[in-house]
């Protein structure tokens, strides 16, 4: 068993000890369900705030007014132990209006969907299941608990929630549940942009396929509520020489399906590297051109990010890795000293790997990947030479008048350095002395 099981579970038997009722629940449940490893293990109990804190006095309570304690297990690792509760009434269509401590029944009903709606008693590993919970889990199918539409106006995030869980656990969505987030999808403006960026993350890392995960945001109407310049993209043809897939839609689809990344700046500049076209496409003499797009993309997507308040340093990168990923087709007439430079900087393999996820999504060559592979291979087996430790200027100190022979003994000195007849630079000194004394008995 491993440790944070082991933790979660050792806090429900406390929670029992004590006389209360006590279960895992929620996304715990869903993933052993699907022989999935848990992320975490949060617990439910009838047990009052106060009396969780009574009871593990090194708990704080991180949402008192909905019953939220975090606990540490004997592994210091940190568990939620929330009370059942029930939600009653939204104000801002995000939080309820009031909560009243309830039963392991209504606190499932108060849940976003029937897969992360249920109990289980870790001992026994009996579970709870209100909602239906289990059949959906078999039949791959998120579906909210109760009625759609009540449940989407309680919360909008969770028009964002279904779309993320149906595309990191590959399920389908029940044709009521979709349809109500067809409904709303207009409303997930209202959700704060820190929410939106954050579930727009963990579908972009955490779905198998994310090409397939944004279609779903696609169809259900999302998309064009979020990033309507991503929308932008379907429909618009691009040349079938460079890009026999299909238009600039399909083009970042196939790339964030083959993507497998945990780097965000990764996965936003994949999805967002071409939406500078929709607005500079034009046909001239005949030929669909897409001339300046990258840069114009890359302020577009700085608009996006601020917009969506990424991290000043997590925007700057993956505007810049926009900006820049053209210039690999200049690569082979570029300058080695400016191509080195390139190659050096923190975010190329950030860029490199966009531009090869571009090429594998179209015409397939890899010309120029091999170029920089054979030039990293050459660094990666270059040996740094170690800083000299005798100057000109030491040389001339020990009594040498300056003149060619400041350049022999210099050399002199560094293969002495590199031959290790010296262990440190006074030895080293010390040993020069003594040779250039042999051949000049003259000096002082
Ligand atoms: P993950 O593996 O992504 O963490 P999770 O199911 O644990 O999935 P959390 O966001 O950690 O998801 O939430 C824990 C549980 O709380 C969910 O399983 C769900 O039962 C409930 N929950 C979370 N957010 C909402 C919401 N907005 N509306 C209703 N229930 C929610
Ligand atoms: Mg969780």
């Amino acid at each position: 068993m491993n440790e944070a099981r082991a933790g979660a579970l050792e806090l429900v038997l406390k929670l029992r000890d004590a006389g209360f009722e006590a279960y895992w629940v929620g996304g715990c449940v869903r993933d052993m369900l699907l022989q999935r490893e848990p992320k975490d293990y949060d617990i439910a109990t009838n047990a009052l705030p106060d009396q969780v804190l009574a009871l593990f006095p090194g708990g704080h309570a991180v949402g008192r007014a909905f019953g939220v304690i975090l606990v540490p297990d004997s592994g210091k690792r940190f568990v939620e132990i929330a009370t059942f509760r029930e939600d009653h009434g939204t104000v801002d269509g995000r939080h309820p209006q009031r909560v009243s401590f309830s039963d392991a029944r209504a606190d499932a009903m108060r849940r976003d969907f029937t897969v992360n709606a249920m109990l289980m008693d870790p001992v026994t590993e009996t579970i709870l299941d209100y909602v239906g919970g289990r059949d959906d889990i078999a039949r791959h199918l998120i579906r909210t608990v109760g009625d759609p539409q009540k449940r989407f106006e309680e919360d909008y995030l969770r028009l964002l929630r279904a779309i993320r869980f149906a595309a990191t656990l590959q399920f389908a969505i029940e044709p009521a549940t979709a349809d109500a987030i067809k409904q709303y999808a207009p409303c997930i403006t209202s959700v704060s942009a820190d929410r939106i960026r954050i579930e727009l993350t963990r579908l972009l890392l955490e779905a198998p396929r994310a090409g397939d995960g944004v279609d779903l945001l696609d169809q259900s109407g999302l998309l064009d509520a979020i990033l309507p310049e991503v929308s932008a993209m379907k429909g618009v043809e691009q040349p079938p020489q460079f890009h026999p897939e299909g238009d600039v839609w399909t083009h970042t689809r196939i790339m964030l399906n083959t993507m497998q990344s945990d780097d965000l700046r990764l996965a936003w500049a994949v999805w967002l590297h071409d939406i500078g076209k929709p607005p500079t496409a034009a046909q001239i003499e005949g030929r669909i051109r897409f001339d300046r797009h990258a840069g114009v993309g890359a302020d577009m997507a700085d608009a996006i990010l601020r917009r969506l308040r990424f991290a000043n340093r997590d925007r700057e990168i993956i505007v810049s890795c926009i900006r820049g990923h053209m210039r690999f087709a200049d690569v082979p007439q570029m300058r080695p000293a400016r191509l080195r430079r390139w190659m050096a900087q923190p975010e190329f393999p950030i860029e490199l790997e966009l531009h090869r996820l571009d090429c594998l999504a179209s015409h397939k060559k890899d010309d120029i990947q091999k170029i920089i592979e054979t030039i990293q291979h050459e660094l990666a087996n270059q040996v740094s030479l170690p800083e000299r430790w005798i100057r000109g200027t030491d040389i001339l100190e020990l009594g040498l008048p300056p003149g060619p022979e400041i350049g022999y003994w210099l050399q002199e000195a560094y293969d002495a350095q590199l031959n290790g007849i010296a262990d440190s630079r006074d030895n080293l000194l010390q040993w020069l002395r003594q040779q250039i004394a042999g051949r000049h008995p003259d000096l002082p």
